[in-house]
């Protein structure tokens, strides 16, 4: 397969790799779309601390074409989008119920490789099957969700009980785009209202022609 590996600051290669196998409770996608979002560029651009070389792309989805030992939700076919914020479960607070603050945290597409590839090996838990009516552009822009959750998190803006803002920027822009709601709990965030962000048809870029 083929793969767009960020080899260091600024510079992309196209490589000739083996399919990823999938380990025990992965699972491997054939990528049909992947956003481009200002954290890859980001990264790409030297402007943020990131590990070279590495195959980024964190907004995906696609079709699974394996399963690792122990899948069980999955099955080859499945349309999928991907979180990639892949979470130890095993911190505090993992264990507290706040995945989206893991401290071990690591991302496909920044800590490991992502969705700038024709296949990639995903975690099964990290794999939602999309409805059907759902595109694969919508299912990756969807991927975008956890992220917003995250940072929304992180920044201590959000009142518990209450409601906060946060904005988004639309893939393939480093505008701010539209917004989104959530709800805070006791127990964390509540699913709001979640626009997909738009996607923007003369930004869109094509790493690989088939
Ligand atoms: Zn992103
Ligand atoms: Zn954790």
């Amino acid at each position: 397969m083929r793969r767009a590996v960020s080899t260091s600051v600024g510079r992309l290669a196209v490589e000739e790799t083996p399919v990823p196998a999938a380990g025990s409770g992965e699972v491997v996608i054939g990528v049909e779309a992947c956003g481009i979002c200002g954290t890859d560029r980001s990264l790409f651009a030297g402007d943020t601390p990131f590990v070279f070389p590495a195959v980024q792309g964190h907004e995906f989805s696609g079709t699974v074409v394996d399963l690792g030992a122990d899948v069980r939700s999955l099955k080859v076919g499945d349309r999928v989008a991907v979180d990639p914020n892949v979470v130890c479960l095993t911190c505090a607070a993992c264990r507290r119920g706040q995945s989206h603050l893991c401290v071990n945290l690591s991302p496909l597409g920044i800590s490991r490789s992502g969705g700038f590839a024709e296949f990639a090996a995903v975690p099964e838990r990290n794999a939602y099957a999309m409805p059907p009516q759902m595109s694969f552009d919508e299912g990756a822009r969807a991927a975008r969700a956890p992220g917003l959750l995250k940072s929304e998190a992180s920044s201590g803006s959000g009142r518990r009980g209450g409601r906060s803002r946060v904005g988004h920027a639309p893939t393939g822009s480093s505008r701010p785009g539209g917004r989104a709601r959530f709800r805070w709990s006791r127990r964390g965030h509540e699913g709001g209202r979640l626009p997909v962000p738009r996607l923007i048809p003369t930004r869109r870029a094509s790493l690989f022609t088939r």
